[in-house]
């Protein structure tokens, strides 16, 4: 078995939406939880090994991105992507820059490129300065995001003060004339002594000129735009194959732990359908009672008849007040632990199909269910897709499971997501 494509994602919820992309252009994906220990339990074409070091310290990534190469080499990966987010997010100290520094060390190879562009989703490079929809990347908003500010829209300085690689521009000129235009502007930068090169992109139709002219580069790193230019330069067109997984079965669940506006407006559509939904407390879950098995008592005979939803999504006011009586991070973690422990309780009670939603209640729900690798299926929404898992709380058998961040999906995605074939 060969893998053609290794990737290596710096977070969890961008691995998903990079592994969305390869599967939307016809590539058959799966996705590990971390650098496996096992052997891949499907035949695939690429892997997305996600890690969590977006913002750790440079060493640490790098140690771990290195590993991450390490076991793809071993699976025979032909090619190598380095993914990180659409917004560039990083410090004057990394973590893209050292990265792709010491994974162009390890693969021998003098140039690789770098772009966050990512049309779909509004991201756009332009003579190498990022704009997050219609504004720069400075002026979006994350230049006051908590851990990585990102407070310069050029990502030539960007990228320079993060590598001692010499940084250039294929801008936009080129791009446009395709890929032979490409190659020709990356020998010129090469002959400049430049190791890593920005690259404009405003379209898919510039990803997929841009595409061919990687088909030779041991080493891409980019957003998840970029993917959808690589599979055809493995002869792989999109086909709904990719993203067949194993027939659905069992019982349907829903559990929530995100309070973003979207997540809102998604439980009360799932309430208002008449469907059993049950609000959990933090407050009692911090006065000691086992809201875990309550909710688990509750569910038990309903789950029977159709998806049930277990939530602790609430309005920002109410967020905010239990937050003030626990702390922020006491209250997140103690919420997490719970919904964790009943979406396991749930695939107990024989839930096959379950969605998650919230970025970090995703991450406490995978771990506690004891995934490791997830085969990526149809897409319900952008950046959300179906998968299949095991569990060994699912006692040997699969499960399908959709892990959906905050401000992802339809007002309508929980009971959507049932009625998407898969
Ligand atoms: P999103 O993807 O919407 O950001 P996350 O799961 O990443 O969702 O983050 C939501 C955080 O809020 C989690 O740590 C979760 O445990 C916490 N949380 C959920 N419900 C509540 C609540 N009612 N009060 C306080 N914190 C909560």
């Amino acid at each position: 078995m060969t893998v053609l494509l290794g990737c290596i994602a710096d977070d969890f919820t961008g691995a998903t939406d990079l592994a969305n992309n390869l599967v939307r252009a016809g590539m058959r994906v799966v996705q590990t939880i971390g650098v496996p220990a096992e052997p891949l339990a499907a035949e695939v074409d690429a892997v997305v090994v996600a890690l969590k070091s977006r913002t750790i310290a440079p060493a640490d990534a790098v140690a771990q991105s290195l590993a991450a190469l390490r076991w793809l080499q071993s699976q025979g990966a032909r090619q190598i992507y380095f993914k990180y987010c659409s917004t560039f997010d990083s410090t004057p100290e990394g973590n893209i820059g050292p990265v792709t520094e010491a994974l162009m060390d390890a693969l021998g190879t003098d140039f690789t490129i770098a772009t966050p562009a990512f049309p779909d989703n509004k991201r756009t490079v332009f003579k190498g300065y990022l704009f997050a929809g219609d504004v720069l990347l400075n002026e979006s908003g994350m230049q006051n995001h908590p851990l990585t500010p990102m407070t310069d829209a050029n990502l030539v300085r960007v990228l320079q003060a993060q590598t001692r690689r010499k940084v250039g521009l294929i801008d936009h000129v080129a791009v446009a004339q395709g890929p032979d235009a490409i190659g020709e502007r990356i020998a010129q930068l090469r002959a400049e002594g430049v190791g890593i090169a920005i690259v404009d992109a405003v379209s898919n139709d510039d990803l997929l000129r841009l595409g061919p002219a990687l088909a030779q580069m041991p080493l891409v790193t980019a957003g998840s735009g970029v993917a959808i230019g690589l599979p055809a330069n493995f002869g792989i067109a999109p086909s709904f194959a990719a993203s067949a997984l194993p027939a659905a079965s069992g019982l349907r669940a829903v559990v929530s732990g995100s309070c973003s506006l979207a997540t809102n407006r998604q439980v009360q559509h799932f309430v208002a359908s008449g469907r059993p939904a049950l609000a959990i407390d933090p407050l009692r879950i911090a006065a000691g009672v086992d809201v875990a098995s309550e909710a688990l008592d509750w569910a038990a005979p309903l789950v029977e008849s159709g998806p049930v939803l277990v939530y602790s999504t609430a309005e920002p006011g109410a967020v905010k007040s239990v937050q003030g009586r626990l702390g922020i991070e006491e209250a997140g973690a103690m919420v997490e632990r719970t919904i964790a422990a009943i979406a396991r309780g749930l695939v107990g009670l024989g839930v096959r199909q379950l969605v998650v939603a919230g970025g970090e209640t995703s991450g406490a729900c995978v771990q506690a269910l004891g995934i490791e690798q997830m085969q990526i299926g149809p897409q319900i929404d952008p950046g959300v897709p179906w998968c299949h898992a095991m569990s060994d709380a699912a006692e040997g058998v699969g499960l399908h499971i959709a892990l959906k961040s905050g401000n992802f999906g339809t007002d309508d995605f929980f009971t959507k997501a049932f009625t998407v074939p898969r």
